[in-house]
């Protein structure tokens, strides 16, 4: 079955948080997994709501925090718009530009500007783990 490996980290995550497996959880997790979009939570729990109309907006925010915390998902935040979450877990590191305008977030990734915060970090003698650039402005299509 797909997104095996996905759930067993989902699940001894939540095992180990003290936490017990519940279907609605499950059933987030499958939805947000299927999904190759930066989701926020409202496009999700509508997503989610088609299989199963009980669930919540709250159970909907808590899980997507536990994505986060296991490192299955990154959340993008912007100014003050809705944050959007993005599958983390066995995808390429990529950086993002964010259109101002519309909101569109455009992935890409730069070898020269990844070296360049290895090089950054270095100078102050700074061991790196990460990072997140997020770049903002105006896309091709709001330029028009
Ligand atoms: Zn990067
Ligand atoms: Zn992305």
């Amino acid at each position: 079955m797909a997104f095996e490996e996905e759930q067993k980290i989902f699940n001894s995550f939540v095992k180990e948080k003290g936490l017990k497996q519940s279907k609605q959880r499950d059933d987030i997790l499958l939805t947000f997994l299927k999904t190759e979009k930066h989701l926020t939570a409202d496009e999700l729990h509508s997503l989610v709501k088609k299989k199963n109309s009980s669930t919540g907006i709250a159970t909907v925010y808590r899980t997507l925090k536990l994505l986060c915390e296991c490192g299955l998902s990154s959340e993008l935040r912007f100014g003050d718009r809705a944050v959007r979450y993005e599958h983390f877990y066995g995808h390429e590191h990529h950086d993002h530009l964010v259109c101002v305008k519309c909101g569109n977030f455009i992935e890409a990734v730069d070898p020269e500007i990844e070296k360049l915060q290895e090089r950054l970090a270095k100078k102050v003698n700074f061991s790196l783990q990460g990072h997140k650039l997020l770049m903002y402005g105006v896309c091709s299509k709001c330029k028009k």
